[in-house]
């Protein structure tokens, strides 16, 4: 019998052979450079929002440490106690519940493989954060079923519609703070009867919660204490946007049953994450500058997203509509713009300088989110965000007038 994959990946896992091509996020073949372009598409924090004197300092502290070789063995699956005991004091949970990831993709990927089987379903957020349905190819064959989103975040009316149905998931995906792509906050009630869901039906919700402290000053994210006392969450979470995704450092929040599972898988995969990092970070979480530190960039991304939402109302008055954000990193725009518009706005807004998210590329379900835009603030000055802008909407015209 032949292999049909042998001609492209001589000696590769079925796995490795049948990763299917998904376009979108992150597709470096579909970004032309650009000299003097303009992205508005990635999610990196801004380098001079992040705390890098409290890493300078906390990484002096541990290395000059005499106790400093320590870090460097082979220590625990679970982590740091340190790093755990700082993170679960913040998280409001038992330290035992505290896994260290290698950020939150890594989290992601274990989090799917800790919870579903081949043949399974799971409700995503519609639109989804793409790169979820892209670790769901780890299992391969689970079927996706797309929940709207709302400004409040998942829809729980429309989840609970589905189940009534009929439909058994074993798993729910979202995003329940400053959702990526949407911007939509989970209120604390909807987070309750979404637990009471998962436990009445028995799936488990994967919460992804990694712009919780990007919040703009005066914003108060809602607290969830459902997701903290029920079996039925598995929380996810990263340092990336508040200290930089360079870091590659995380955290699950799992329930207490499954933690010496969890334990296992990660020992499996590759043991632990760097002791050196989780020492530093350790240091910082218990430095008093930290969370003046993390409202700081909070404040600081504020003035950026109203510039950008302001410079898409000026610029596109009338064909355009927007909503202010209260955190995280993205606006999330809808377009006067058709399907075959769509993408050729895209490719307009390339040659007029400006690189942007395109909504086709965040659809879960039936809805293509046609003419909608994720636009990120985080990196650019207010400037530069209006003139990214500018940029768009002139390609915007040219689409428009051909
Ligand atoms: N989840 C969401 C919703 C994200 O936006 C991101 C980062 N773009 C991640 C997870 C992944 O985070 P990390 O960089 O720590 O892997």
């Amino acid at each position: 019998m032949t292999d049909p994959h042998a001609d492209r990946l001589a000696g590769a896992s079925t796995l490795l052979a049948t990763l299917p091509e998904r376009r979108g996020f992150g597709d470096a073949t579909l970004i032309r450079p650009v000299p003097g372009s303009i992205d508005l598409g990635g999610g990196n924090p801004s380098v001079d929002l992040l705390p890098t004197e409290l890493y300078r300092d906390a990484t002096h502290a541990v290395v000059t440490d005499p106790a400093f070789g320590t870090a460097l063995r082979y220590s625990a699956a679970q982590g740091l106690p340190a790093l755990r005991a700082a993170v679960a004091a913040r998280e409001r949970v038992d330290p035992e519940r505290i896994v260290v990831t290698n950020g939150g993709a890594h989290g992601l990927a274990l989090a799917v493989l800790g919870t579903l089987d081949r043949g399974d379903t799971i409700v995503v957020d519609d639109p989804v954060y793409p790169l979820f349905l892209r670790v769901l190819d780890l299992v391969g064959g689970v079927n996706v079923v797309a929940a709207p989103v709302t400004a409040d975040g998942i829809d729980v009316d429309a989840v609970e519609r589905l189940l009534r149905d009929g439909l058994r998931p074993k798993a729910l995906f979202t995003v329940p703070t400053f959702q990526n792509p949407a911007g939509g906050t989970l209120s604390t009630e909807a987070s309750a009867a979404l637990v009471d869901l998962a436990e009445r039906f028995g799936f488990t919700i994967i919460a992804d919660d990694p712009y919780r402290e990007v919040a703009f000053p005066g914003v108060v994210v809602p607290d969830r204490p459902r997701f903290r006392d029920t079996d039925r969450v598995v929380g996810v979470n990263t340092f990336s946007k508040t200290l930089g995704p360079g870091l590659r450092l995380g955290w699950l929040t799992v329930p207490e049953s499954l933690r010496p599972a969890y334990t296992k898988l990660r020992n499996r995969l590759d043991g632990q994450t760097s002791g050196v990092l989780q020492s530093v970070v350790a240091r910082m979480l218990a430095d008093p500058r930290y969370d003046a530190a993390v409202a700081r960039a909070g404040a600081g991304y504020e003035p950026r997203a109203r510039a950008l939402a302001a410079a898409l109302r000026d610029e596109l008055a009338g064909h355009v509509e927007v909503r202010d954000p209260d955190g995280g990193f993205f606006v999330w725009a809808r377009l006067d713009v058709g399907a075959e518009d769509s993408a050729r706005l895209f490719d307009v807004a390339q040659d007029a300088g400006v690189v942007y998210q395109r909504g086709e590329w965040f659809a879960a379900g039936q809805e293509r989110f046609t003419g909608f835009v994720r636009l990120s603030f985080s990196e650019g000055d207010p400037e530069t965000l209006r003139e990214g802008v500018a940029r768009l909407a002139t390609a915007w015209r040219t689409v428009r007038t051909p």
